[in-house]
Formats: structure tokens, sequence, C-alpha cells
């Protein structure tokens, strides 16, 4: 029997397993309403930048009143090709979500809509993206999220992670189930999701094993966790992938309740080693402390090369997604101070197969992206299904 994650899907239109050309299909396809079309305005931007007939999708977001951090991770989502290919052809994506519908679902239509209306674009243009704006303001009323609904800077890490819930919140259903036989990975993977998979799991979400080992008597527990992201400490000098390592780094613990030592708590190690990942997947570097008002400054040393994350695997995973090759396709910066500053988005675009630079409705072509000390949070795609 398979030990594979990624073959407990039951979707036979699942974007995480579309082939390059299907995904390139779905994401030209955008169409948009007409009532959002009229939201796009054309913009002096770049002469580099042709005049085409073509829909490009080179599309900059006006700032609506402190919104750079949603215009940034929207920039970051758009570029996922496989996420921009759902949102123009999952069913809940398409769908006119009425203003008594459920949250998430309004959410779901609201970004999608406007995904596809900046994927319609032909030439480089900006968009007003009011009626999502106006959209996200209404859900998040008397929710623990009404900070997105503000006029105030919010943190664009926290944004995207809220989209991606609600998304899934939009279309989740009931999980694969474990075979009696299945290993405690896939076990655990099954029961974490069991009331609310969908196939935006498949695409983000990885598995981690985590072991707590008792330094007095040896005893070792396991369990499991779900991530989208994977977070660094940025350091002067560390190139990214060292970064990685560090932050996985085993992890002395004092007064761990050992089944075997009971009732005596003792000193324990904690080791975590990923067992799955998925084709898309984030990376955020810890810049705010806890108040959110000062920032480390450290520069990201990442050429943007090739990343494979294979030596940070339990030894025990025979998940394919081990020998996965990443790389870049968005990335966040945030420049400034800790409270306020501000955030610009660098995106690969799939249909003309380079990077932009977006800042609000400034966009500019660039030959590659930059990482450094503005570096926030960066998108890796995998190179080849796994
Ligand atoms: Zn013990």
């Amino acid at each position: 029997m398979s030990e594979e994650i990624y073959d407990l899907t039951n979707y036979d239109d699942d974007v995480a397993s579309m082939t390059e050309d299907e995904i390139m299909d779905a994401v030209a396809d955008a169409e948009s309403e007409a009532e959002s079309e009229s939201e796009l305005e054309a913009e002096p931007q770049d002469e580099t930048m042709a005049n085409s007939q073509q829909k490009r999708g080179i599309c900059g977001l006006f700032n609506m009143g402190n919104t750079c951090y949603a215009n940034a991770a929207i920039q970051m989502l758009r570029a996922i090709p496989e996420f921009s290919a759902f949102c123009n052809s999952h069913p809940a994506a398409l769908a006119t979500a009425a203003a008594d519908a459920p949250k998430a679902a309004r959410i779901l239509s609201a970004y999608a809509d406007l995904s596809r209306t900046m994927w319609s674009a032909t030439n480089p243009v900006s968009c007003r993206p009011a009626a999502y704006i106006n959209v996200i303001r209404d859900v998040v009323r008397d929710t623990p999220y009404d900070q997105f609904g503000t006029r105030m800077p919010n943190d664009a890490h926290e944004y995207l992670t809220y989209l991606l819930d609600q998304f899934n919140e939009a279309i989740k259903g009931p999980g694969p189930a474990a075979a009696a036989e299945a290993s405690p990975a896939i076990k655990a993977w099954c029961s974490i999701w069991a009331k609310e998979y969908s196939e935006l799991i498949n695409l983000f979400f990885g598995l981690e094993r985590i072991v707590c080992k008792c330094m007095t008597c040896g005893n070792e527990s396991e369990r499991f966790e779900v991530f989208n992201t994977l977070k660094v400490n940025p350091e002067p000098g560390v190139p990214l992938e060292e970064l990685l390592g560090r932050d996985r780094e085993p992890e002395s613990l004092e007064g761990y309740a050992c089944e075997k030592c009971a009732p005596v708590h003792q000193p324990a190690e904690i080791r975590r080693t990923i067992w799955h990942l998925p084709p898309v997947l984030f990376v955020a570097v810890r810049r705010f402390n806890g108040d959110g008002r000062s920032k480390n400054h450290a520069a990201v040393h990442y050429a943007g090369t090739d990343l494979s994350l294979e030596r940070f695997f339990d030894g025990g995973s025979t998940d394919s997604s081990k020998e996965r090759i990443y790389e870049p396709i968005a990335v966040v910066d945030h420049h400034g101070s800790g409270f306020g500053g501000h955030y610009t988005a660098q995106a690969y675009n799939i249909v003309e197969k380079r990077w932009h630079f977006y800042d609000d409705d400034g966009i500019q072509n660039i030959e590659k992206p930059m990482f450094g000390g503005p570096t926030y949070i960066i998108c890796f795609r995998g190179k080849t299904p796994a």
C-alpha cells in the first residue's frame, strides 16, 4: 500500500496534480465580470512592456488606504499558478457569493473575481480592488480578524494565512481515510484534516514529525503537526538554507512529563523533522518582535537558486516530496521600521515567464528577484511534480 500523502487525494481535477500546460491554460482562461473589468485602469507604465492582445496579467493594485500589506499578499498568491488556475476553474471560486452567504464563501468569491480580473489584463494596468476590500471589511467585522477591516497597517503574513484559512473553509469537506495498517504519519494527516480537507490542503500544507526524547530514561514520544510556512530568524551573513537548518536544531525542554518517569518531570530534547512538503511552500522571516514595533533588518542571503529541503526530512519518511526541488515564485518585502513601513512584492508571471516588481499600482520589469534586508515572505514552488 501507498505511504505517500500525495496519493491520498481523491480529487480527479485537483489543481496540485495538473500538468504545467493544463495550469497555463487555466490561468490564461481568466474571464472577468464586466463590473470588475471597469476597475482596471490603464496606467502609464514602463515602456519596455510592449502592448499586447494576449492576456498577460501584469496588473498592479491601487492602495485603498494602508492596504499595501494586502496588495503584496495578493500579488504573491496570484503568482501561484496552481492557485490562479483554481480561481479560474473551481465552482466555488467561480460562483458569485450573495451578501448573506457564509463569510468564507464570500471571501473566496471576491478574491477569485479579483484574481480573474487581474489575470485578464492584456496590457500593464492597475486595478482598484474596491469590491474585494469591501467584502473583507464587511466579513471581518466583529470577528478576531477585524483589524483587516480597519485602515491601519497590518502584517502581510498574518493576512496571507487568514486568506488561505478562509479559502479552505469555503470548500472544505471530509478528508481521506487512513487504512488500518497505515503509518502513524498517514493516520495523523488523515485525522488532522478529517473534517476540513480540500484540494488546497494538498497544495499548501506539509507534515512534520516532532519527537520528544526524555534525557533521563531515553524514552521517545512522537507527534505530527501540519504547516504551510517554514520560519527563519535572519542572521547577518548566514545563507537562507543554513537559517532553515538552524531553526530545526534540537531544542531543550525542562520539566517534560515523561510517561516512563512519571510523576517526576525530566529534561527532554525536542527534534522536528519534515515528513511531507507541499508543492507550494512559504518561508517567512521573523522580522518583528512581540510588540510589532522593533524589527530585525538582517539581510537574507539567497541567490534565488534551486532549493532542496531533503536534509531536513525524517529518516523514516518515504514521501516523494523529499526529492522535490523548489524555486522562488514570489517575494513579499517589508521596508522601513517595525510599526508602519511599506510592503511591496516581487512576482514571477507564468505567462510572461518573467519577474515583476509591484509597489501598489507601480509596476516594473525585473531580471530576477532580489533578497536582502526587506525580504519578509518567500513563496517557493516545486519545479517538477513529485
Ligand atoms: Zn523518562
